[in-house]
């Protein structure tokens, strides 16, 4: 059965998209720990990272450099923070949170903003990818 971030790389689901290539997915996460938290997908369906062959996983990392340089202009911050978990969805994905501190960073914060404001976020870091 296909992830749900299968289903939001393929339009299924909706998302905030932020940028997409042929291989490759950025969407604003639904709960973001700060405006403009990204999450960066191989649209290839691997559920741990380490298990994606090299070049796809230094394409995934490429690709999310980009998103992440896209971000730092859209979004006000000190720099971008990045991990990886997949505590909760088994479809490998990066974490880019822009900072402003390392308390931005803290996986218990769920921010809820109102849809016109993810989407004014995503087309914002769209504008510069
Ligand atoms: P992880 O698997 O790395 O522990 O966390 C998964 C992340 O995906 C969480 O930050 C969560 O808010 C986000 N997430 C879960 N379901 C959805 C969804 O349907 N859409 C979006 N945009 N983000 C989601």
């Amino acid at each position: 059965m296909a992830t749900i971030f299968s289903k939001i790389a393929a339009g299924e689901i909706p998302s905030y998209k932020v940028a997409e290539d042929d291989r490759y997915f950025a969407f604003l996460d639904i709960n973001p720990m700060a405006k403009g938290h990204t999450l960066v997908i191989p649209k290839h369906e691997v559920n741990y990272m380490f298990d994606l062959d090299e070049e796809e996983y230094a394409g995934l990392w490429a690709f999310a450099r980009k998103v992440a340089m896209a971000l730092e202009q859209a979004v006000p911050c000190k720099r971008i923070g990045v991990a990886v978990l997949g505590m909760e969805v088994p479809h490998c994905h990066i974490h880019l949170v822009p900072l402003q501190t390392e308390k931005d960073m803290r996986f218990g914060n769920k921010l809820s903003l109102p849809a016109e404001e993810m989407q004014a976020i995503a087309a914002a870091i769209a504008a510069k990818m």
